[in-house]
């Protein structure tokens, strides 16, 4: 099958009118340019096809959660979920509510609550937090020119008023340990780090090769690891939109509010689309319209 033909002709067939709109609650991202567009799959194999804006970098948002949560869980292990639970949430990425009959244990890494838990874990753990996420990235994609966007750090450091009411929460049932200040400028900059959709794709090809990156041939988690990161991002990585993301694209993935979807084919590929403007649940409208027709086209997905 002609790859590139196929994302040509479903890129052509998305409507011409997005009915998205561009996250603008962080003021930074709301800059962006709605009609970009590109896509890369990588296969484990090392093939690449590529369309569309697919090297230019965007900001990956609530995509890096999947980067620190490897860390935590390198770290932890399964000690891990005596801090964060398993479960599909059923609500928003920024959601308070469930944290209260839950006893401040998020329902799972991918919400934001969850991610913060995550961060505070690796504070604990790691002497320079952003510069470890940062060489972690970087060697997993074979690309030392991955960074933070240093004004989208600010922008959401200027508006984290719900992210630090998330964690004054979850401290009050013992399950923050860190200084706020430091768990959000931790938090802030991971959600700002920028990445094109080539190495996105790239960096998250250990998910779909038993937890061994193709790149480089180290080994990053176990293949057991492997299964429930991957388990993870079936249910949880959409949010309220999960089930209709594993309805409509049936792969495991991770969406950001930047616009970005991350989807996996274990044993097979990587593919990261990108498309600004998101649907009313935070997800990017266009990206789920483009890998619903993929996965419809090439005949496979996890099911
Ligand atoms: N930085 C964003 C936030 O915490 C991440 C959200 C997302 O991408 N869903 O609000």
């Amino acid at each position: 099958m002609d790859i590139n033909k196929v994302f040509a002709t479903i890129h052509a067939g998305l409507p011409a009118k997005n009915t998205g709109k561009v996250a603008d609650y962080i003021p930074e991202l709301g800059k962006v340019d709605p009609d970009k567009f590109g896509v890369q799959a990588t296969t484990v194999d090392g093939r690449e096809y590529a369309f569309g804006e697919a090297k230019e970098p965007f900001s990956i948002q609530s995509i890096a959660k999947v980067f620190t949560l490897t860390m935590a869980y390198q770290r932890l292990n399964k000690e891990l979920w005596k801090r964060v639970g398993v479960e599909p949430s059923g609500t928003p990425f920024n959601s308070l509510i469930q944290l209260e009959a839950d006893q401040g244990i998020p329902r799972n890494p991918m919400i934001n609550a969850g991610a913060l838990v995550v961060c505070d874990v690796l504070l604990d753990y790691l002497k320079d937090p952003k510069a470890e996420l940062l060489s972690f990235v970087r060697s997993l994609s074979s690309d030392k020119s991955i960074n933070y966007n240093k004004a989208v750090a600010q922008s959401e450091l200027d508006n984290a008023s719900r992210n630090r009411a998330l964690l004054e929460y979850m401290r009050s049932f013992g399950n923050i340990h860190n200084e706020s200040d430091d768990i959000l400028d931790f938090y802030c900059h991971l959600c700002a780090l920028e990445m094109c959709c080539g190495q996105l794709s790239r960096s998250f090809l250990f998910l779909a090769n038993q937890g061994i990156a193709p790149l480089s041939g180290e080994r990053i988690v176990s293949s057991s690891m492997t299964k429930r990161l991957n388990a993870i991002m079936q249910l949880c990585g959409f949010y309220d939109e999960a089930g209709e993301f594993s309805f409509r694209v049936g792969l495991p993935g991770k969406s950001g509010v930047g616009g970005g979807i991350v989807a996996l084919l274990p044993g097979d590929y990587c593919i990261t689309v990108w498309s600004p403007p998101l649907n009313y649940k935070g997800n990017s409208h266009h990206g789920m319209a483009f890998l619903e027709q993929f996965t419809t086209e090439v005949g496979e997905s996890i099911f």
